[in-house]
């Protein structure tokens, strides 16, 4: 059941109601009634009278009654809110102004033609950004469409990825590809899309990564040409970019940012010398048995093993490696990768980055050489990648995880909102939910 209340202080058009003005907090107008029942409200404004001109010609205009528009408000708990806004129209009396009749505007209150007040806009802004919610559920809360919805929050977007003060004061930058749609190429272009993350450090030494765009592509020309984009002074002030080992990223900073040191990501470095690991263990297991791991098999079920860190072992599962790696002498290969690997961990493990810099340099002339072919190829990986590889300890630990952490914030929003088709609203989305925009 609804029910109609005049608020005890509405009064006529000359003497607003103040109390209800405050309660509501709508800039511009005053409120006449407010009408709910438990699933709804309905707040009826106008503005106060004022003599009007014609935005055309300037001559004094006349009232022409008004209209009803109906306004979609902040929804006050499980309770819809609607404002009825009793639209003022006016016409010009010129005789030779083209202007006709118009309705007045009211920018604070909602945008030309809008559907959703300016603060119910705002609202859901705060709520993408901060709720982990989605377009389809906050425009059902409102009582909208998506589409509706989509319209009235993507210019606000445009106009915060547009403003370039959110690309002041970077001095550390990653950049990673990520995967976000599996669908046709030719109707929605590259599957992959490299992201720029801000990993500057605040003055407590703690990062905040925040992504800073989204590019189709993965390249060193996506990269680059991004570089460019942002002019001399953002290039000038980047001091670390972080990478994983992809050539085509490499070349875009040595191109464009020819004052930054590059880092190799600790992670995928680490990374690297686990693959090793595993791939020498399947080739050892398919010469002594001829076929690939099955139970019994010695070298089988201690990829877990193998794959943590030495100093994290149990007695249990070291006594296991030693059973398995002792089954065969083919298995001391198994050991010597494993060995490697470890020693890999243990460079960027250093507590001082002296010592994991000493370390990290016998790795470079030691790998190389090894019998084993698959350590010997990530050796020479290693020496293609050496100045970035080297970097990591003289930069303060400089590393991609933060640009990983985005990644995880994007696959979240990427499910919430079910996958999306148009990159251009991707990109907004992104932005919003990760940090790229200042408000
Ligand atoms: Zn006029």
């Amino acid at each position: 059941m609804s029910h109609a209340t005049g608020c005890a202080d509405a009064r006529p058009t000359t003497d607003p109601c103040v109390r209800c003005d405050i309660l509501l907090g709508l800039d511009g107008v005053r409120v006449e009634a407010v009408t709910r029942s438990s699933t709804a409200m309905r707040v009826m404004v106008s503005t106060p009278w004022q003599l009007m001109g014609c935005p055309d010609c300037g001559g004094v205009a006349v009232s022409r009654g008004r209209r009803m528009r109906v306004l979609r408000d902040v929804p006050h708990g499980d309770v819809g809110v609607q404002v009825a806004w009793r639209q003022r129209r006016w016409r010009c009396t010129e005789a030779a102004c083209p202007r006709g009749t118009f309705v007045e505007q009211l920018p604070v209150l909602v945008a030309a033609r809008g559907v959703l007040t300016r603060r119910a806009v705002t609202w859901a802004l705060g709520q993408l950004r901060r709720e982990h919610a989605t377009i389809a559920g906050l425009a059902r809360r409102l009582g909208v469409g998506w589409a509706t919805l989509w319209r009235a929050v993507k210019p606000e977007l445009e106009r915060l990825a547009a403003d370039p003060v959110r690309f002041a004061g970077v001095t550390s930058l990653g950049v990673d590809e990520h995967i976000w749609h599996h669908g046709d190429v030719r109707e929605r272009g590259p599957k992959e899309l490299t992201g720029m993350v801000d990993l500057t450090r605040d003055s407590h030494g703690r990062i905040h990564a925040r992504l800073l765009d989204l590019v189709p592509g993965r390249s060193k020309k996506a990269y680059a040409d991004w570089l460019t984009d942002r002019g001399p002074a953002f290039r000038a002030a980047i001091e670390v970019a972080a990478l994983d080992p992809f050539g085509g990223y490499k070349a875009a900073i040595d191109a464009e940012l020819a004052d930054a040191r590059a880092v190799l990501d600790a992670f995928h470095v680490v990374k690297l010398g686990t693959q090793v690991v595993d791939e020498v263990r399947r080739r050892v297991q398919q010469d002594t048995t001829g076929h690939r791991g099955r139970k019994g098999d010695p070298l089988f079920g201690i990829q877990t093993i193998l794959r943590a860190g030495a100093e994290n072992l149990t007695d249990r599962q070291v006594a296991r490696l030693e059973r398995a790696i002792g089954a065969d002498e083919a298995h001391e290969e198994v050991y010597v990768a494993w060995r490697c690997a470890q020693d890999l961990r243990a460079a960027y493990r250093s507590k001082d980055a002296t010592v994991g810099r000493g370390r990290a340099e016998k790795i470079l002339t030691s790998f190389h050489t090894c019998p084993i072919p698959e350590v010997a190829r990530l050796g020479r990986t290693l020496r293609r990648w050496r100045e970035a590889f080297l970097a990591y300890f003289d930069t303060d630990r400089a590393n991609n995880g933060g640009t990983e952490a985005v990644n995880g914030i994007i696959e979240l929003h990427r499910r919430l909102a079910r996958g999306y088709r148009n990159r251009d609203n991707y990109r907004l989305r992104m932005l919003l939910a990760a940090g790229g925009l200042l408000s």
